[in-house]
């Protein structure tokens, strides 16, 4: 009933501005509305503090089916519960009351501050700094890449707190967009996902009360990752629709176009090619979704199946919506048809949230 209700709205909402926000790399505001009207674009808060309460699978399934007509929009409902799920699972109650809130009405976006121009792989390499001053901190320094800044109102930073410490030196913060010092760069000009707003956040002197800190001091880097452990499966979810929404075209593609006298799809080899495409989807769906049951009953293998769903589900985007373009011949290589925006869309999910090398890292280092 949920991927019915969030396809139909995708189909209706979503899918008729996807093309243009593409070309015109802006933010997708019909979807935002589209999703905040629906209740759809923070599902996973909590019932108690206002949010639709939905479970890790429920939460795939809506980032999925979004992601199927328009990956940029799809970042909504992912990027609010990358930014908030630090303080899901570490903030202090007041913390949850006070920023999971807004963000289930509807009223405020969250964004999640890790990767730095000099540390994306090695992000405990990281500079910016906080600095206890009294009853507050003050943090400085450049986040890069950071996923809907300027639109967010809520930004999960992490910043060192202890330089001798290394990653046990790196604490968690719940920055706002109206904290004073804070501001953004100029929007990237990206591959794909150019309906998703990619800018730095630079912090100058930000002087924040000490209770916007996300659990203890120390603790920022090992709730950055425990959250990555989570949201990667959405990251999964994203290429799957992706995958999916590139699928779906190039079959009723072949259908209709005709060569040597008959649909295309009459040829064997075209068929091996949807069946391969079909096959590969349908695996990364089974790891996605059993990684999302991990995720919802928190599982100790989580972190493995994380990053096997979200590299295996990426890998797979990238295939099929390559394979799909194929099966468009020439106009398939053309923003006339879907699938180019979806091949450009597809390879982001390779990089973000750790790269493809990365998730094999840690793979290697959580061997089930
Ligand atoms: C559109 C977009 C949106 C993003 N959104 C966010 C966001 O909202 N918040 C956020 O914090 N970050 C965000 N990121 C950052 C993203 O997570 C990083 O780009 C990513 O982690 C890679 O870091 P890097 O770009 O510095 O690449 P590098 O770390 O410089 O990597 C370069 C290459 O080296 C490889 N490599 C690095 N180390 C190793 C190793 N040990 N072994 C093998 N290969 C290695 C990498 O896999 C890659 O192929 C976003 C990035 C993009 C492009």
């Amino acid at each position: 009933m949920l991927r019915d209700a969030v396809r139909s709205l995708a189909e209706a909402k979503i899918a008729p501005y996807a093309a243009a926000v593409d070309e015109e790399a802006r933010f997708p505001q019909e979807a935002l509305d589209a999703l905040v009207a629906n209740d759809l674009h923070a599902v996973h808060v909590p019932e108690e503090y206002g949010g639709a309460g939905a479970d890790a699978l429920a939460t795939v399934i809506v980032i999925e089916e979004v992601a199927r007509v328009c990956a940029s929009s799809s970042l909504i409902p992912a990027v609010n519960k990358l930014g908030s799920l630090p303080v899901i699972l570490a903030g202090s109650e007041e913390l949850k009351k006070k920023y999971l809130g807004p963000l289930a009405k509807g009223d405020a976006m969250f964004s999640y501050c890790l990767s730095e121009p000099e540390a994306g792989s090695d992000a405990a390499g990281m500079k910016t700094r906080a600095v206890r001053d009294g009853d507050h901190w003050v943090l400085n320094g450049v986040k890069r890449w950071i996923t809907n800044a300027g639109v967010s109102e809520y930004y999960t930073v992490m910043a060192v707190t202890d330089p001798e410490k290394r990653s046990k030196g790196i604490s968690a913060f719940v920055v706002e967009k109206s904290d004073p010092g804070v501001s953004f760069g100029a929007p990237e000009k990206k591959l794909g996902i150019k309906g998703s707003p990619t800018r730095e956040v630079y912090l100058d002197n930000v002087r924040i009360p000490a209770d916007r800190m996300i659990g203890e001091e120390g603790t920022g880097f090992a709730t950055a990752m425990r959250t990555l452990d989570h949201t990667r499966i959405t990251i999964a979810a994203q290429a799957l629709g992706i995958a999916q929404g590139a699928l779906d075209y190039a079959k009723n593609y072949v259908r209709e176009r005709k060569q040597f006298g008959k649909p295309i799809a009459d040829f064997q080899g075209i068929q091996f090619m949807l069946a391969d495409m079909a096959m590969k989807i349908e695996a990364a769906r089974q790891l996605t979704y059993a990684a999302a049951a991990k995720s919802e009953r928190n599982d100790p293998d989580l972190t493995f199946h994380g990053a096997a769903a979200k590299c295996f589900a990426s890998d797979v985007a990238m295939e099929v919506t390559t394979d799909a373009v194929q099966l468009l011949g020439g106009y398939g290589y053309t923003r006339d048809y879907p699938v180019e925006r979806m091949m450009r869309d597809a390879k982001i999910t390779q990089i973000y949230e750790g790269t493809n090398q990365v998730q094999r890292i840690v793979m290697a280092r959580n061997l089930p």
